[in-house]
């Protein structure tokens, strides 16, 4: 017996009142989207659930798709069966044998929602589980607590019996929250911070300062390659490439060792800002976590933001760095930020940065220079780039290989 289609529950989603319609649509275009290489594939929306009805396509494969998707709190793959007591109880035990382990416990919940059925819900369960306890050996019935819950379901068309239930990723569909711009290094903190962000439904664009020489082309490709990564959550995402190197340069010049960091910082969130204006993004998201390193003090984070209203919103303010790794991992995006790199900031970081630097002094030491005409060029220079769901879709000058 074959699996032939999947409940989709999306949990949070029911808490969203008046906005729950959209979130339902946007929820279903993204699983459309996500299936588009299963054409036979469909998707049906009643008043609470959501199923795709494979039609033949496999479930595996789409499982495996299903599991990226924003949104869905958890899902269950079905097999139908013909209205028909002894159809229904061979395919609940062909259920239970693809995820029982020896000494593990079921319940049967049986929903009816077609009335004319022979056998209520309580009868239903009542057959089912005997069923179950007299072709299958070291299994017991729990009511409570399940490893096995067989969910039966009775409604007009046919019968409907599963019992996998697959985590899935939780949070608002992506791109359901407005736009946000993302600064995007090659580390492990700003992909954990995009994804965080994406889960709230957040439709990221990334923003990348390189500064070649210094930085190497492999250094791009590893912003590239984390951006295809977080591209499976979203369908897409919108890669900005801005060079860095001059500004840096200027920034040696002109500023007084200590504070170079500081005022790198800030030309980055004024490149950021004007990018995100332009792209017409509401607020920028970075990877800062409190006292991680020296630019991440909340002294630090007033002389930098001191540039601009724009809200600068730290999905990793409070996280440990453990943890962060923890979810980069889960991401798969650890393994390409551990490749060995430089980043524009590593190369240009004094000795020791400030890290209680004073708005006044940077404001004083940058008043010195004006640097708009090189952070104007640098935002006119930047190379934007589209990857699709791990495709990329168009580049610049330049084309990237991904993974
Ligand atoms: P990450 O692992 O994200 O690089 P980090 O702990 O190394 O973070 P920093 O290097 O101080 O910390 O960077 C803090 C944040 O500034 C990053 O999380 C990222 O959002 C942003 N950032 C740093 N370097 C770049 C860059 N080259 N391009 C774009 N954003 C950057
Ligand atoms: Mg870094």
């Amino acid at each position: 017996m074959k699996y032939d289609r999947i409940l989709i529950r999306y949990g949070e989603l029911t808490l969203k009142g008046r906005n729950r319609k959209f979130f339902v649509r946007k929820l279903r275009d993204n699983i459309k989207m996500k299936l588009r290489e299963f054409p036979e594939a469909r998707i049906e929306t009643t008043h609470d659930r959501m199923y795709v009805l494979l039609n033949g396509e496999p479930y595996d494969p789409v499982k495996q798709k299903l599991s990226f998707v924003f949104g869905i709190q958890s899902f269950s793959p079905a097999i139908q069966t013909e209205k028909n007591i002894e159809e229904i109880k061979k395919a609940a035990l062909e259920v239970i044998k693809k995820s029982h382990q020896p000494g593990g416990t079921f319940k049967v919940s049986a929903r009816r929602s077609d009335k004319t059925f022979e056998y209520d819900t309580n009868q239903l369960n009542q057959i089912i589980g005997a069923h179950i306890l007299t072709h299958m050996e070291d299994i017991s019935v729990d009511v409570k607590k399940p490893d096995i819950d067989v969910l039966v379901e009775i409604r007009s068309e046919a019968a409907y019996i599963s019992g996998e239930v697959v985590q899935g990723q939780g949070g608002f569909p992506a791109r359901s929250s407005g736009k946000g711009i993302l600064m995007l290094s090659g580390g492990i903190d700003s992909p954990v911070a995009g994804y965080l962000a994406m889960k709230r439904g957040v439709d990221i664009e990334a923003v990348h300062f390189h500064s070649p020489p210094y930085t190497s082309e492999r250094a791009k490709q590893k912003v590239i390659d984390i951006a295809a990564k977080l591209a499976q959550f979203s369908g897409r995402i919108k890669v900005h490439i801005v060079p860095f190197t001059q500004i840096q340069e200027k920034i040696h010049e002109k500023i007084p060792e200590g504070y170079t960091m500081t005022s790198t910082r800030r030309m980055m969130l004024r490149i950021a800002d004007v990018l995100r204006q332009k792209n017409d993004a509401l607020a920028i998201f970075n990877g800062e976590s409190l006292g991680q390193v020296a630019s991440q003090t909340m002294e630090s984070m007033v002389a930098i933001n001191e540039v601009t209203n724009t809200p600068i919103l730290r999905p990793l303010i409070a996280m440990d760095k453990t943890d962060i790794i923890k979810i980069a991992n889960e991401i798969d995006t650890l393994e390409i930020s551990n490749r060995p790199y430089e980043d524009c900031c590593t190369i240009f970081t004094p000795p020791a940065p400030k890290t209680k630097p004073k708005t006044e002094k940077i404001v004083a030491f940058e008043s010195k220079f004006d640097w708009n005409p090189l952070l104007a060029k640098a935002v006119e220079e930047t190379e934007t780039i589209v990857i699709k769901d791990n495709r990329l879709e168009k580049t610049g000058q330049q084309d990237f290989d991904l993974f």
